[in-house]
């Protein structure tokens, strides 16, 4: 496997660091490979996982080698893992083509969280008997307000794991139960999630021996579970071990944040308007994250924000093969009628998505500076991107004082006292107002 003594105990402090710091994206893949020395403590809480016991040098250069937290140099492990792409841009990573589409099957469609493509390519391959199972992120049956990373074997369970989850998951921790799994997986995960996975690919760690396929959704930020909390006290709901059922894309594209109470009780907010949580909750790793389109799959999926498709509803996905395996899978899937797919030009889908090109692949680099000039960890991706404009940079101070505000304690309380739809719509509209007056500035260079 190549690991060695060489790279020392050292080790073991690295990862403390790692651990403890906001670099930590709580892939769960240290948890998996630790054989319980690893485990998360407070999900409803700060997410963090904590050593119990030490590691050996060996566990600790193994887990060290397989976090992207810190390290993920992203020219190498393109050049490894696609060396030869039709296209790359340094924006949306190597792919083989873009398209716009959907799920041609309703009740995939109308059960997922854009256009049903990804789950419907699971259901594909099952069904094919290319894999034998799908590594997905449910809603946790014990814990339902919580998630849970879980190897769907049927079509069922592929749906029910279906949508976007905008609290923290931990897919990788399902790596200690998958590596013994018997027969052929595909994977779901977000950006940081399939950067590890990738690393212990190329590692040769029998732990992901199994994994064929890695497919992802497009990343723009998560949430600390306490927006869930603020979201139901908002309502008056104290108890969050009260809720039944929680989903954050229910309904019709692009769907609703709702919450079942055991009382009864029902809360459900439009998505666009459920997204005032984001600046009081945001997980502060997703703001040193430089990887929007989950550029590491062989296929990745986000929202088709367009107003030609939003004005339609029912739900659309802008799609990107990035492997020749990727591609493949989804042009037979079309032959086949399963999916409605139309070419899509690159230039397009960043104007599509410039507003999520702009955090990421600008917003992130001088947020990641500005750690730097305190001294603060920083993640090393291997690459750099700069020249940003003055008024770029400062838009970011901006952006980024406000999150630092919002995010205390007494402001997350103080929002609870409104109204969620209330703020929702202040919310919508105010960012409707910063996209426009900022658009100029994003478009600059992309
Ligand atoms: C946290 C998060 C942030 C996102 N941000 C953006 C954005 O800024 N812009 C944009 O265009 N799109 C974003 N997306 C992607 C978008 O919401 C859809 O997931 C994507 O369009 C795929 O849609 P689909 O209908 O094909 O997926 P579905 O058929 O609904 O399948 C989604 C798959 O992803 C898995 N999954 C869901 N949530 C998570 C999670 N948190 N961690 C790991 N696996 C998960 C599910 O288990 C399922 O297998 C985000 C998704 C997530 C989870």
């Amino acid at each position: 496997m190549g690991y060695g003594n060489s790279m020392s105990v050292k080790s073991k402090k690295k990862l403390k660091r790692i651990m403890r710091s906001e670099l930590c994206n709580r892939c769960g893949t240290c948890v998996a490979l630790s054989e319980g020395k690893i485990e998360f403590t407070g999900r409803e809480k700060r997410y963090r996982p904590k050593m119990l016991e030490e590691l050996s040098d060996g566990e600790a250069d193994r887990i060290l080698n397989a976090c992207a937290g810190k390290t993920f140099s992203f020219p190498e492990y393109r050049e490894h893992f696609y060396p030869d792409p039709a296209h790359f841009h340094p924006y949306i990573g190597p792919y083989e083509n873009i398209y716009t589409g959907h799920s041609t099957h309703p009740g995939i469609r109308l059960k997922a969280g854009s256009g049903g493509i990804i789950s419907s390519i699971l259901i594909y391959l099952l069904e094919e008997k290319m894999i034998d199972g799908a590594i997905v992120t449910t809603m946790s049956e014990d814990k339902p307000w919580l998630t849970k990373p879980i190897i769907a074997k049927t079509r069922e369970e592929i749906l029910e794991a279906a949508q976007s989850k905008y609290i923290i998951t931990s897919v990788n921790e399902i790596l200690a139960e998958s590596q013994g799994f018997r027969g052929t997986l595909a994977y779901v995960g977000l950006p940081g999630q399939v950067q590890s996975i990738r690393k212990l690919q190329k590692a040769g760690d029998p732990t992901v021996a199994n994994i064929r396929y890695i497919f992802g959704p497009f990343y723009g930020n998560t949430l600390y579970f306490s927006s869930v909390r603020s979201f139901i006290r908002s309502y008056g709901e104290k108890d969050y071990r009260q809720i039944r059922k929680l989903w954050f894309r229910y309904g019709e594209w692009p769907g609703n944040m709702r919450v079942e109470m055991k009382n009864g009780r029902i809360f459900e907010l439009k998505k666009f308007h459920a997204n005032y949580l984001i600046p009081f909750h945001i997980l502060k790793n997703s703001l040193f994250c430089t990887d929007f389109a989950n550029e590491f799959t062989d296929l990745s999926g986000g929202d088709a924000w367009s107003p030609k498709y939003e004005e339609r509803g029912q739900g659309f996905s802008i799609v990107i093969p990035r492997s020749r395996v990727g591609l493949e899978i989804l042009e037979n899937m079309h032959r086949d009628g399963w999916l409605e797919l139309s070419p899509y030009t690159e230039e397009e889908s960043i104007k599509m998505h410039s507003h999520g090109y702009d955090f990421k692949k600008r917003g992130s680099f001088i947020r990641i500076g500005m750690r730097r000039i305190f001294f603060r960890q920083v993640p090393d991706y291997g690459y750099r991107l700069s020249g940003f404009p003055v008024s770029r940079v400062l838009m970011e101070l901006l952006i980024s004082t406000l999150f630092l505000l919002l995010g205390t304690w007494p402001s997350r309380r103080m929002v609870e006292l409104l109204k969620p739809a209330y703020l929702g719509r202040i919310f919508e509209r105010t960012r409707n107002t910063w996209k426009k007056s900022t658009r100029s500035i994003k478009r600059k260079n992309l």
